[in-house]
């Protein structure tokens, strides 16, 4: 992450009226009258992080996620809209560690001041060097929540004591699911415990979970890659030889990949993961239902 992002301008002020659309579950978006109190427009970079964003921001605050549903945030290209949605905004949430790779290009192209919260700020990584996908581990969207929480409170002093309060509450949604999940997982047997993804995508999963991520091949492509033949045939071997049952894609994924891989090795083939982010409604509308139904799959093809 670029040292620069930081030093962007705070604004204190300027809470501006909601006037956008979204598919956030916002409760202030019921069709009731406009409320009394102003609301202050901000962006988050995926569709988790508004989720996240919005439950912290309750009422008072309006989060739109800059990429939209079903969009890979690894290969993403901003748009001439997205240059002035970040122009106009005060606040950018971004889940940082290098993550957003067309940030960069967008913060350069943009105007504005607007003050920046990168999500994941203090989770040092723990796993593979740079691994950004740390929401999949629920313990470290407590620490997002955290975060947001702080770059709300700056923006809207006066809201301290509503996003405290919705923080708190989202919290102990986020404890629950975290609960559910070392439940779930009781169904595999240990020896079952083996993931293979097609790129380090569940590392903090695997850590919290305790499962071991194995298939190295799978993990030199990123998903906007695709395997040479000759890595595609060591890939195979790799799967035959880790007695993985099955490997588990993205729904963003190249379905190549995946419909290769399954004919080749008859393991089976989890293609329709939800890991980068949420859906238009079932089965992955927000990110507690996201991280429930990845869990459900995972536990069903290993069990
Ligand atoms: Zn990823």
């Amino acid at each position: 992450m670029p040292r620069h992002l930081f030093i962007l301008t705070i604004f204190l002020v300027a809470l501006s009226a909601c006037g956008r659309n979204s598919a956030s579950s916002s409760p202030s978006e019921t069709g009731s009258p406009a409320p009394a109190k102003p609301q202050l427009e901000a962006l988050a970079t995926t569709s988790m992080l508004a989720d996240i964003a919005q439950h912290v921001a309750g009422k008072r605050a309006h989060i739109e996620s800059i990429l939209p549903v079903g969009a890979d945030p690894h290969s993403y290209q901003h748009t001439p809209q997205d240059v002035a949605k970040v122009t106009s905004s005060k606040l950018l949430i971004v889940n940082g560690a290098g993550y957003e790779r067309f940030l960069n290009a967008l913060l350069e192209n943009a105007g504005g001041e607007m003050e920046i919260v990168t999500a994941s700020a203090g989770l040092a990584s723990g796993l593979e060097a740079g691994d950004p996908h740390f929401w999949l581990d629920p313990n470290n969207v407590i620490v997002y929540v955290e975060n947001i929480r702080e770059g709300l409170t700056h923006l809207d002093p006066a809201g301290a004591a509503e996003f405290k309060s919705n923080a708190d509450a989202y919290v102990a949604e986020v404890q629950a699911l975290d609960a559910w999940i070392v439940e779930q997982v009781k169904q595999i047997p240990a020896g079952r415990k083996l993931l293979i993804t097609n790129h380090e995508s569940l590392g903090y999963f695997a850590k919290r979970f305790g499962f071991t991520v194995v298939g190295s091949a799978l993990e030199s492509f990123s998903s906007d890659a695709s395997p040479s033949a000759q890595q595609m045939a060591t890939l195979i071997d790799e799967i035959k030889a880790s007695n993985a049952p099955a490997i588990f894609l993205d729904a963003g994924d190249n379905p190549i990949l995946a419909e290769q891989i399954a004919d080749e090795t008859g393991v089976r083939v989890v293609a329709d993961l939800h890991l980068e982010s949420l859906t238009d409604g079932p089965p992955a509308s927000t990110y507690i239902d996201m991280m429930k139904y990845n869990v459900m799959q995972i536990v069903d093809a290993l069990k």
